[in-house]
């Protein structure tokens, strides 16, 4: 039986990647991602959660974008990727993502404790 992390090593080969409109960060906002995906990221103190919810923002959207782009949680690597969460600039990859994967990952979701970033 594989355990979490291997499930999130899997599910971020099987997303695939496209490219964005440049600047763009219209879909970065308040996410959960499971414990062990929050784990691999930088801490934030209390006020910089504050600040960033107080502005329906994510801590880690900085001015030039994502911050932990390498570690951004599944979730922020599935938008855009499915018709369930369609890109609002119609922004998309040639091949969108498996829709086996995405009911995994939404299970994987399901069955983890989340935590709001
Ligand atoms: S997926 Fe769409 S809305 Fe989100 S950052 Fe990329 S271009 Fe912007
Ligand atoms: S982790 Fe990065 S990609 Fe995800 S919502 Fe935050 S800033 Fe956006």
């Amino acid at each position: 039986m594989i355990n979490n992390s291997q499930k999130i090593k899997v599910f971020r080969e099987s997303i695939p990647s496209f490219a964005c409109k440049p600047g763009c960060h219209d879909c970065c906002g308040p996410v959960t991602a499971s414990s062990e995906e929050v784990s691999r990221l930088p801490m934030k103190s209390d006020a910089e959660h504050d600040e960033a919810l107080a502005e329906f923002n994510c801590p880690y959207l900085g001015k030039n974008g994502c911050e932990v782009y390498d570690e951004r949680p599944l979730i922020c690597r599935l938008f855009g990727t499915t018709p369930s969460l369609p890109c609002p600039n119609s922004c998309a990859p040639t091949q969108m993502t498996d829709p086996k994967i995405e009911r995994q990952v939404l299970k994987f979701h399901k069955e983890t404790r989340q935590v709001l970033l």
